[in-house]
């Protein structure tokens, strides 16, 4: 009897503990992985913050990025916040000198049939009428446009017809120089971020979504950092959820801080802001990223409009910098056309340059619009944005 008693005990006492195990083990997987059980699971909004009058409680914080489905740590707040960069181990980034000439294979790959085609046709020994047909379509085909592919072939003609019998260097030289003159080698190309005496360089850009604004917004960060210049990120592109991510991730690798708002916010605010903390933490540069919605053009200029008038409260803008996709063609004609209605554009960054044949495009968006090509995109990588030079630009499109 008492050997059943205490069978029956133990196996009771064997039951309990492994349905304890179980329990605490089921408990263990309800919680957050990494979280411990005694501390808040939130990180708390990055400091500092700018023209915040009261913290929210953290619960409420908490819910409020949950709910926007934002990683944890997302600053929460109806102002723009100023967000500290985080990572701890900072990218130096490549210098600028000198970048187009190591990005150089990219252009010679996509330009290939312009630079080296033209090269070709003009090496035949018998120049026909055929020839020089064949030479403006594939000035055309680029996109070079249709006055300045005519004036062109005009030149090359004439200048081929004084040489009387070509070397292959001679021709080379020649289709150099006249390329590159058409590319306008007069024309100042300099990113300007001078700023004033208690203001830092302020640099708008702007541009239809999707042509690479925010990407090159940050690599425009890293060539300033490369050359010594402290920045402020505004990321004033509420329109699109992941603009302002994007953005602090750009500022975090090179030591940028980044000043953002909620989705949806307002941009003139932000930008407003960006410059404020510019000339508060005495930054050389505050590069501001907007939207480009282009539904209706009274709302973009409207936005703009806006976003410049408020900036220019602190100083003027050093420059408004008109972001195309060169793999638009036309298209990214159309839109520096409606752009520059809306603002007065300073310069123009043409990315996408090593994804298509069109590198003609620098040659009519320069035309269309009367303002330089100061940068161009040549792919996705952090430091694949390069000054534009026209002599380097020529020399990978036809070799030298
Ligand atoms: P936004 O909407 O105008 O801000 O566009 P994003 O900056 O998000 O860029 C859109 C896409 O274009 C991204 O996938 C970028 O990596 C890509 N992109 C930007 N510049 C270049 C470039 O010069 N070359 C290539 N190949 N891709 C680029």
């Amino acid at each position: 009897m008492e050997i059943v008693i205490l069978a029956v005990v133990i196996a009771l006492v064997a039951v309990g503990l492994i349905s304890g195990l179980v329990v605490s083990s089921r408990k263990k997987k309800q919680l957050p992985p990494s979280a411990p059980s005694s501390t808040p699971t939130i990180t708390p909004p990055a400091e500092p913050r700018v023209g915040e009058e009261a913290e929210k409680p953290r619960d409420e914080a908490r819910r409020t990025v949950e709910e926007a489905g934002l990683p944890a740590g997302t600053p929460v707040g109806e102002e723009p916040v100023v967000l500290e960069p985080e990572a701890p181990a900072l990218e130096v980034p490549e210098p600028t000198a000198g970048r187009l000439v190591r990005l150089r294979a990219r252009l010679a790959r996509s330009q290939n049939s312009l630079g080296k085609g033209l090269l070709a046709l003009l090496s035949r020994d018998n120049l026909d009428e055929d020839t020089w047909e064949e030479i403006e379509d594939t000035l055309l085909t680029a996109d070079v446009g249709v006055a300045p592919t005519q004036e062109l072939v005009e030149r090359l003609r004439e200048r081929v017809r004084v040489l009387g019998t070509r070397t292959p260097e001679e021709l080379r030289t020649l289709l150099r120089e006249e390329l590159v003159s058409l590319l306008g080698p007069d024309f100042d190309r300099e990113v300007k971020t001078e700023g004033g005496a208690e203001t830092p360089g302020v640099v708008m850009v702007v541009g239809v979504n999707g042509t690479g604004k925010t990407t090159t917004t940050g690599k425009l960060a890293r060539v300033l950092v490369a050359d010594g210049r402290s920045v402020v990120l505004g990321a004033a592109d509420t329109f699109r959820a992941a603009a302002a991510d994007q953005l602090q991730t750009w500022g975090e690798r090179v030591g940028a801080r980044t000043v953002r708002g909620p989705e949806g916010g307002d941009p003139a605010s932000i930008a407003f802001d960006a410059v404020k903390e510019g000339i508060a933490e005495g930054a050389d540069v505050v590069l501001i990223d907007t939207a480009g919605r282009l539904h209706t053009k009274t709302g973009l200029m409207d936005e703009l409009g806006k976003v410049k008038r408020v900036v220019e409260k602190h100083g003027p803008l050093d420059e408004i910098l008109l972001v195309l996709d060169a793999t638009t063609g036309q298209n990214g004609l159309v839109q520096a056309r409606v752009f520059a209605e809306v603002v007065d554009i300073t310069g123009i960054v043409l990315t996408k340059l090593d994804g298509t044949a069109k590198g003609g495009i620098v040659i009519a968006v320069q035309r269309e619009l009367g303002v330089p090509v100061k940068l161009i995109g040549l792919g996705e990588g952090p430091d694949d944005l390069a000054p534009f030079e026209p002599g380097a630009f020529v020399d990978a499109l036809i070799g030298d």
